[in-house]
């Protein structure tokens, strides 16, 4: 008898660590189901010489994008 006992009470662990297991790996995938606000840097292009790059670290003139100061007074002249 007190084996059978201690095998039911081992397939009681065995079954609680499944289920926990389960729960834990539900909880991550849930997590990262979440939606992460990443926003990637938006890129333009610079109107001289075609290079992208981050709209933050362009330079605007009028509805150009240039990449530098030469290239912005070079578009200016054209
Ligand atoms: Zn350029």
């Amino acid at each position: 008898m007190g084996l059978i006992k201690l095998m039911v009470l081992i397939a009681v662990v065995i079954g609680l660590v499944i289920l926990w297991r389960r729960f834990k790996a539900w909880q991550i995938s849930s997590q990262r189901q979440q939606p992460t606000p990443t926003n990637p840097p938006l890129m333009v292009r610079c109107a001289q010489c075609q290079l992208h790059l981050p709209r933050d670290q362009a330079l605007r003139v009028n509805d150009q994008w240039y990449c530098c100061d030469a290239h912005r007074d070079a578009g200016r002249h054209d």
